[in-house]
């Protein structure tokens, strides 16, 4: 069923150079699916493989200087301490941070989230208002759902346009006066667009609401600059970045984050405890109740130099040619059928195969040593509006080349064959 477009120069199947160079260093890759076969694995979006130097450093963290940071005095507690405290700078000065305070270590994006809409319980009236897209990952809607319900706020979701991006004028027309709260995705983890966060931000700013941007599809893949972008929060997960599971990022703007009420209490985030009277401690500590997740902390800062070490806008552009290469051989395969068409795409494709069902096209490709994702990606709403029940989806990282696009275009053309 592989249809080649002929003389097409830039069609081949080299590699990059910069996936050659990753790839040694990412041993996942060159385990699993059937012994002697390349893997394939185009689930990025899901989570992405851990390279070797970030075992390293996960792996000697352990080792040697393992500790409980914030806690005790012996040299164990204060180099784990300050190793905690050098990977939180390193995560400020990656992310265009205003100061370290500024970033909160949580378990993930989704814990982050939490965090902030949990904070903001009691911050909302009945009236108010917090926008959301059609196109939210559950982690950024649920959160919000409940808090306008409690609240007696409204939610409200702006909708799509037919290329799966924001419809513009709905947006314009629903952020305005009755705003407290903007959340936004800044990648969609289905459609992969690229959303205008600077644009929902400044009109946020404009009404006095607070923004939230969700960059879980986006930190891996271009770079960050929340200083810049004046978001007031900024979340994120390590475990798409490169970088251990169980860790992930809350970072805001000092005001914003000083008026969050500690969603979680206990040890760490308190100066004093009195039979009347809780002194919470200053920020970050105040929302990292518990102790803290040091090594995963270390193993993300550890994640980040290595991102930086091949450069975000490398990284980007090499993601950016992938993206291009697979939405143009995608055609060459009757019955797939690509959702959306953002202008501005990243490293995400969701698609189907006409006449074969998403999860047993999920089951084919896996037989054929191709993993993708197949479901509703955490985003029933969005994959409801668009009419599916489910979805395939393939996601790409540093590591991912034109034999893996070349591999999944073969192992389609196989499940073509399964089509009425
Ligand atoms: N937001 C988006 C856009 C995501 O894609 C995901 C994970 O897939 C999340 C939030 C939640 O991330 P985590 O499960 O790491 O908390």
């Amino acid at each position: 069923n592989v249809k080649r477009p002929e003389g097409d120069v830039s069609i081949t199947s080299e590699p990059s150079c910069l996936a050659a160079q990753v790839r040694e260093q990412v041993p996942a890759l060159h385990q699993g699916g059937e012994v002697g076969r390349r893997w394939t694995y185009l689930d990025s979006a899901a989570t992405t493989l851990t390279p070797q130097p970030v075992i390293d450093v996960l792996s000697d963290f352990y080792a040697t200087e393992t500790g409980s940071a914030g806690r005790g005095g012996h040299w164990r507690a204060r180099r784990s301490t300050q190793r905690y405290e050098a990977a939180r700078a390193r995560v400020a000065a990656f992310l265009g941070a205003e100061t370290s305070s500024s970033v909160v270590f949580t378990r993930g994006a989704t814990h982050a989230l939490n965090l902030i809409a949990c904070g903001l319980r009691g911050a909302l009236k009945p009236g108010d208002e917090v926008v959301i897209s059609a196109m939210e990952h559950h982690a950024n809607l649920l959160p919000w759902r409940a808090l306008a319900e409690e609240s007696g706020a409204r939610l409200r979701v702006v909708p799509l346009n037919e290329r799966g991006e924001l419809d513009r004028e709905a947006t314009e027309a629903m952020i305005g006066a009755r705003t407290a709260i903007v959340a936004l995705t800044h990648v969609s983890n289905v459609l992969g667009t690229v959303n205008p966060v600077a644009e929902w931000v400044e009109m946020a700013r404009g009404y006095g609401a607070l923004s939230v941007i969700d960059g879980s599809q986006s930190v891996a893949h271009r770079a960050i600059d929340v200083k810049a972008l004046g978001c007031d929060f900024f979340v994120c997960s390590a475990h798409k970045m490169y970088g251990p599971t169980g860790v992930g990022v809350l970072c805001g703007r000092s005001e914003a984050l000083e008026r969050l009420r500690p969603m979680e209490l206990g040890g760490g985030m308190m100066t004093s405890v009195r039979e009347d009277e809780v002194v919470f401690a200053e920020l970050p500590n105040r929302l990292e109740a518990g102790t803290p997740p040091v090594a995963q902390a270390v193993g993300m800062a550890a994640a980040i130099d290595w991102m930086e070490g091949f450069g975000m806008e490398a990284l980007q552009r090499h993601e950016e040619a992938l993206c291009a290469y697979a939405l143009e051989r995608f055609k060459e395969v009757e019955g797939v059928e690509v959702v959306g068409s953002p202008a501005e795409r990243s490293a995400v494709i969701a698609f189907g195969l006409r006449g074969v069902d998403a999860y047993d096209l999920g089951e084919l490709l896996d037989a054929q040593n191709v993993a993708v994702r197949v479901g509703s990606h955490c985003a029933h709403p969005l994959v409801r509006e668009l009419g599916l029940c489910a979805t395939a989806r393939a996601s790409f990282g540093a590591y991912t080349d034109r034999d893996d696009i070349d591999a999944l275009i073969e192992a389609l053309a196989e499940a073509a064959r399964f089509s009425p």
